[in-house]
């Protein structure tokens, strides 16, 4: 194993990349934020299952933030993160700056159009499924790999990246990585580290309620009522929710029964001033 090698320019991304394609090696995309934790881990592990060499991208990405959210407060440890994945078989950590990704004049966006980007995180964040379609496209026509692995923790990025691959045919393989959970279920997020311990405590509600709630519409019970008392439930942990819904699992429409599966669901919502989100299955059958 050695040490990956950090990169902070196109055309040093692109000079070690030809030299993967010279070789006939098949490459995989790993794109992050940074502060990377366990679960972006697990991803990088999953990449070096299906591929000889793989880049891990390190950007936060400025056109997904509103201007009132985290972009400038969002945790950059650049140092740490080159040390986790030094234990990793990662090649390349490509980090570039704002300027080499965004030119001071850049002037075209790529926009999801209903879809999976339609409700949910969009209703609450409507700029931010541009930006990371935007961001997204620019990153795999930067590395061309061969795929591309993103967390199910973000089930609706997910579909969103997998619909926008599909109908811009940009010829990727999207991998799905399972989401990594504390022992008490809190998914792994770079934002649990902004939590006070008694909003951190109350965390886990998230991911029990949604638990709980999917066995419930598994045996059959109404998803209406099942999911208005999930909001009561996380409300009653301290949080305010943004939205607690029902889906079809990869078109995200909204869906009346079990029946019209396969149903996830999903949420946000926010506690001490984090903003939090989760989602999970409906398991199949009556069981
Ligand atoms: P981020 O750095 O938060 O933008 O996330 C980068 C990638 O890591 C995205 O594909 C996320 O879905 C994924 N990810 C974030 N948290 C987790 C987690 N707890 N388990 C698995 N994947 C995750």
């Amino acid at each position: 194993m050695s040490q990956p090698r950090i990169v902070h320019t196109r055309s040093d991304l692109q000079s070690a990349i030809a030299a993967f394609r010279k070789a006939r090696e098949r490459v995989a995309l790993v794109p992050t934020m940074g502060a990377l934790h366990e679960g972006h881990l697990a991803l990088v592990r999953l990449a070096c299952g299906k591929a000889e060499r793989v880049v891990v991208s390190i950007f936060v990405n400025p056109t997904q933030f509103a201007p009132h959210e985290d972009f400038d407060k969002y945790p950059r440890t650049l140092d740490s993160d080159a040390e986790a994945l030094a234990g990793e078989n990662v090649d390349i950590i490509y980090a570039p700056g704002r300027e080499e990704m965004y030119a001071a004049d850049f002037s075209t966006r790529v926009l999801p159009d209903g879809g999976p980007a339609a409700g949910l995180e969009s209703d609450a964040r409507p700029h931010f499924f541009g930006g990371v379609a935007t961001v997204v496209t620019k990153l795999l026509l930067q590395v061309r790999p061969d795929l591309a692995v993103f967390g199910e923790k973000d089930w609706q990025q997910l579909q969103v990246v997998k619909r926008m691959v599909r109908d811009l045919d940009i010829g990727v393989d999207i991998v799905p990585g399972p989401t990594v959970r504390e022992k008490d279920g809190l998914a792994l997020s770079s934002r649990n580290r902004y939590l006070e311990p008694k909003h951190r405590e109350a965390a886990p509600a998230l991911h029990r309620v949604l638990n709980e709630s999917a066995v419930l519409i598994s045996r059959g019970a109404p998803i209406a009522q099942v999911m208005t008392s999930a909001r009561h439930e996380i409300e009653k942990a301290g949080f305010t929710v943004d939205y607690v819904e029902a889906r079809h699992a990869e078109t995200l429409a909204p869906v009346a029964d079990a029946h019209h599966g396969p149903v996830r669901l999903l949420v946000a919502a926010r506690i001490g001033g984090t903003r939090l989100i989760d989602n999970v299955p409906v398991p199949h059958g009556k069981d």
